[in-house]
């Protein structure tokens, strides 16, 4: 095969065809549990109906016009998403870095009209915000970076989960317009910080003027069982991201703001080509009919403390296994070595899952999941860690 992909990827030996629920099928239809879901993408799982009909009905009406007219099927997602959500106006585009783009772009208008000329926005060690220049900047992570310097001015790093460390920002910086936080890091290892978190941030904010803003494109649409992340607390924020799960697979993206942030841009300050084009917009209407249908942020909760208990159970017993931690269906099993071949090992056997931060198997699995499933993910990949772990 010539390379005509630009190698940014290590790519494992399966393509696949078509996938139904958690399941994918190969080009030699052989069948795979996947807990991965594209990485908390689909998080109806495969070719789930409501989207394939949305998907088809509105191909064969309209695709694409331009945000240079209305466009109803945008108005109608905003109007979901700022309902769920109880924010109060929204953005669409394409990715989840485009989201936190308009995000940080936000935040330096705040900063300007707040005087500041040159606002900072604080980020945290390990997260991961996206892999354009200016997310990969707020991105805490050296290899994302690496190569591609000279990064972006105005963002300042300190350690997750760590009020003080905040506080400690607030004396020494003046110049702070934002926060920008991942409600539970994902790409950072599946890191839960502490309940009053999340909390004392809203606090520090209200205090210093700053912009809240939580990146939730791997937390929200209903995976940590609610509907999003900062809603396990009685908090809003001034800004929210989201991707990943909004489309079901169907690239989609929004960044939503509350309050004051909500009015920073006006006509000519953002835009975006395909952002909130009718066909994405289509996606994201199906997907919200479905989880506020089926309530499936409950199913969620539900699903992940079960397998939380089940896989706590199975591995209580088995040296190696630091810790077992999650929210809902975002779970991850930390090993006490690097663990990225058991991916491999997973796939040989029919299952899909990932790890990250070198040592964490992340589980993402669909929503829809059913029990049955979830035993059969609990039955595979614990012998899998077992075997891995006593050196098999
Ligand atoms: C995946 C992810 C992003 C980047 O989204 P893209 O659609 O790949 O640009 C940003 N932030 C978080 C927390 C993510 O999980």
């Amino acid at each position: 095969m010539k390379d005509v992909l630009m190698n940014t990827y290590n790519r494992l030996p399966v393509t696949f065809t078509r996938g139904e629920g958690v399941w994918l099928f190969d080009d030699q239809e052989r069948k795979y549990l996947d807990a991965v879901a594209g990485i908390a993408v689909c998080g109806l799982g495969h070719a789930h109906p409501a989207v394939t009909r949305a998907l088809c009905d509105q191909a064969g009406k309209l695709v694409h016009t331009s945000n240079l007219y209305g466009i109803e099927n945008q108005q109608r997602l905003g109007e979901r998403l700022a309902e769920m959500s109880g924010m109060d106006r929204v953005f669409f585009s394409n990715s989840g870095a485009e989201a936190n783009e308009a995000a940080i772009k936000l935040a330096r208008l705040w900063g300007h009209r707040k005087g500041i000329d040159t606002p900072v926005i604080v980020v945290m060690e390990n997260s991961f915000h996206g892999r354009t220049i200016a997310t990969l900047t707020a991105t805490g992570n050296r290899k994302v970076q690496a190569g591609f310097e000279p990064l972006v001015h105005g963002f300042a790093r300190v350690p997750y989960g760590d009020l003080e460390a905040l506080h400690t920002a607030a004396g020494n910086l003046k110049d702070i317009a934002a926060v920008l936080v991942e409600p539970i890091q994902g790409e950072g290892g599946v890191n839960i910080p502490p309940d009053d978190y999340l909390p004392g941030i809203r606090e520090l904010c209200d205090r210093h003027d700053w912009l809240m803003m939580l990146d939730e494109i791997q937390t929200g649409m209903g995976r940590t069982g609610r509907p999003f992340a900062f809603q396990h607390h009685d908090i809003l924020p001034d800004v929210m991201t989201l991707a990943k799960a909004l489309g079901n697979g169907v690239p989609v993206g929004a960044c939503l703001a509350s309050g004051e942030a909500a009015n920073l841009f006006g006509p000519g300050s953002h835009g975006s080509t395909f952002g909130g084009n009718p066909l994405a917009c289509a996606a994201g209407l199906a997907v919200m009919d479905t989880l506020e249908g089926e309530r499936l942020w409950q199913r969620a909760a539900e699903l992940g403390a079960g397998l939380a208990s089940a896989l706590g159970e199975e591995l209580a017993a088995t040296d190696g296994v630091v810790e077992i931690r999650g929210r809902g269906l975002m779970l991850g099993i930390e090993l006490d070595r690097p663990c990225g071949e058991l991916v491999g090992r997973a796939l040989e056997e029919g299952l899909l899952i990932n790890v990250t931060a070198d040592s964490v198997v992340r589980l993402l699995p669909p929503l829809t999941m059913s029990d049955a499933e979830a035993e059969q993910l609990t039955r595979q990949l614990t012998n899998l860690i077992k075997d891995f772990l006593s050196g098999k």
